[in-house]
């Protein structure tokens, strides 16, 4: 995660079949407490937030997608705690990001059918071409 500017982690993206997330949203101290979060739930989510999301599962293509502004997530601690996470901006999009992860869905699923065409269109591009560019969103 951190080697590709990730902020984010499922373990599905790993070949984990596992409900385990990391998130490490704190771009002052990387690494030094990333969130591991076992079984997460979400439990409560309000308002609305657009933000443009990458992902480490998706190349080379970013959109903006909505999602709730403030969430509470349940789970369980790698050292068997259970404990209630309570976030909004950036970490609340992440642990809906890792969370839909989870269940089998990519943010490509938020978007409109026209878009996630646009995505298969730039897919085949990158296929031909062989290179991947960089945009500099850091994926999650
Ligand atoms: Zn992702």
């Amino acid at each position: 995660m951190y080697a590709a500017n990730g902020v984010g982690l499922a373990a599905p993206q790993v070949g984990l079949l596992e409900r385990a997330i990391v998130v490490d949203t704190d771009s002052e101290n990387r690494g030094l407490a990333p969130l591991c979060l076992l079984n997460p739930e979400l439990v409560e989510a309000e308002g609305d937030i657009t933000w443009e999301e990458g992902c480490l599962s998706v190349v080379d293509y970013t959109a903006e997608v909505q999602r709730s502004a403030r969430v509470l997530v349940s789970g369980w601690s790698v050292d068997q705690k259970e404990v209630r996470i309570e976030a909004t901006g950036l970490k609340a999009v992440c642990l809906q990001h890792e969370i839909d992860h989870l269940d089998g869905k990519l943010f490509l699923d938020h978007l409109s059918p026209l878009k996630r065409s646009l995505y298969r269109k730039r897919l085949k591009k990158i296929k031909r071409s062989g290179e991947l560019p960089d945009d500099g969103v850091p994926r999650i």
